[in-house]
């Protein structure tokens, strides 16, 4: 029996405990914080329902137009309850998974663990003591903490990661959020939901630098109706808490005063004291450990996959990477990671969601595509529910109409993308999606429409 031992129990690593578990190998997962790890304890699993409390809230401000008569007090939210569901949703996830785990016959080790030579992992116990494993595969899939920049030190109360957000009792008056990825925009966007004054700090010319540049147009608009201030081009230089507020002092002199300030200018790996030097794992410059599409590190016998491998931080490519891993390492049949077919969403409202090539990739002539940008505003449903901001944008091949591409920015996008998400792995024709049924009315109906008027442009 194939011995596999997995450090981490974020998707990453849960999700191969789970294939290895089936696939009949003897298996152990090591994970120092909770199994779900990061994502369910404190990145995604609590920000997205944080996000849902602030979608209702975006629900109700907005909901005049369509007829309801809300109170004097408009909508107010009460952050200590909204938190204390977080922390129990969180850790009712953690939990579940850990039952999953554990029911598929998979060893739970609550520690710390490394590698070490001679296909050893030594472990750390969290309650004291030690533990040693030998193992024929290793996966290291031990996630990646926020980035602290040294003149912005956390302290948990003012100054905040995105891990200690969920302890605050009260909504943040003013809220600087320093950072204007997809972290960044989804707290600034769900803060301002929420009721916070927030101040959106971008070192770009534009939030979400790193997404379809349409999208973050239409996302730079929503943001300046609901009086969310983006300062653009402002680089944050230090973080100071001064009294019960903070002070951001800009690199150009500028000072931003808030209550609060939520850091969130990237990650950094978990990958130090790991073993991986003298296990021959090779990391790059920045600490991520260097894998190949299959998860295989330069260490024999040991594979990697999620954050600390910085191929593509969400916890769905984490979860495929850890699959492949084992796929690929107990001889059962495996694809290569294909990162043209992740579908992935920014949870700000409207939400943002992309799949396969994009705009920059097209306008760089890196693919050959037909484009076509379809704005909600014309569609029936979105008239019906006062769906104001938004579009559905499609790519396809100019010759064959493959579906290569797209990018969907509306409410519940997320959900809106999976049809050509659909098409691109499966390599679907413009024709073919447009000859599928939609209802009527619907928002999916635009998929198909941007997909009919592809497909008569020749
Ligand atoms: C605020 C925020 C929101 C996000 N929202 C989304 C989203 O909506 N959708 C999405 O797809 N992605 C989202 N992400 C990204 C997603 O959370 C990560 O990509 C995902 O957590 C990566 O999973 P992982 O398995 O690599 O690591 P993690 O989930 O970080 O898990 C790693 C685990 O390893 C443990 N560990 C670390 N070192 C050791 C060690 N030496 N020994 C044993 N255990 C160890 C840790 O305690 C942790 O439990 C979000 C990220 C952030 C920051």
């Amino acid at each position: 029996m194939t011995r596999v031992a997995i450090l981490g129990g974020g998707p990453g690593g849960y999700e191969a405990a789970l294939v290895a578990a089936q696939l009949g190998a003897e298996v152990t997962l090591v994970d120092r914080d909770g199994v779900g790890g990061s994502t369910v304890l404190t990145d995604c699993v609590p920000s997205k329902t944080l996000i849902a409390t602030a979608e209702v809230a975006t629900d109700a401000a907005e909901s005049s137009e369509l007829g309801v008569v809300l109170g004097d007090d408009a909508v107010r939210v009460d952050l200590a309850r909204v938190n204390a569901r977080v922390q129990r949703l969180a850790a009712a996830q953690s939990a579940d998974t850990t039952a999953t785990v554990e029911r598929a016959g998979v060893r739970i080790v609550r520690g710390t663990g490394r590698l070490a030579p001679g296909d050893r992992v030594l472990v750390d116990l969290n309650d004291g003591g030690t533990d040693e494993l030998v193992a024929d595969v290793a996966l290291v899939a031990t996630g990646a903490r926020p980035r602290v920049l040294r003149d912005a030190e956390p302290d948990g109360e003012r100054i905040l990661t995105w891990e200690q957000v969920y302890d605050l009792q009260e909504l943040p008056e003013r809220l600087i959020v320093v950072g204007s990825g997809v972290t960044g925009a989804e707290f600034a966007s769900g803060y301002n939901a929420l009721g916070s004054d927030v101040v959106l700090v971008s070192s770009r010319d534009r939030v979400l630098p790193g997404e379809d540049a349409d999208a973050a147009l239409v996302l730079e608009d929503v943001f300046a109706r609901r009086g969310l201030t983006v300062l653009s081009r402002s680089r944050a230089a230090s973080v100071k808490r001064v009294g019960d507020g903070v002070v951001v002092t800009l690199s150009d002199g500028r000072t931003v005063e808030g209550t609060h300030c939520l850091m969130a200018v990237g990650s950094v790996p978990n990958t130090e004291s790991l073993g991986l030097a003298e296990c021959g794992v090779a990391v790059d410059e920045q600490g991520f450990i260097t894998v190949d599409k299959v998860s295989r590190t330069s260490g024999r016998g040991v594979y990697a996959a999620g954050d600390c491998t910085g191929v593509l931080m969400l916890a769905s490519v984490a979860a495929m990477q850890g699959r492949t891993a084992m796929w690929h390492a107990l001889g059962d049949a495996v694809r290569p990671l294909d990162l043209k077919t992740v579908a992935a969403n920014v949870f700000t409202a409207p939400e943002i969601a992309t799949v396969g090539w994009s705009q920059a990739a097209v306008d760089s002539g890196e693919i050959d595509a037909r484009a076509v940008k379809l704005p909600l505003a014309t569609n029936a449903r979105a008239k019906m529910q006062g769906i104001k901001d938004g579009f559905v944008k499609l790519f396809c091949r100019p010759g064959t109409g493959i579906v290569v591409g797209g990018v969907v920015v509306a409410p519940r996008a997320s959900e809106l993308i999976y049809p050509i998400s659909l098409a691109v792995e499966a390599s679907l024709t413009v024709d073919q999606l447009a000859r599928a049924f939609t209802v009527y009315p619907s928002l999916s109906g635009s998929v198909a429409e941007a997909a009919r008027r592809l497909r008569h442009r020749g």
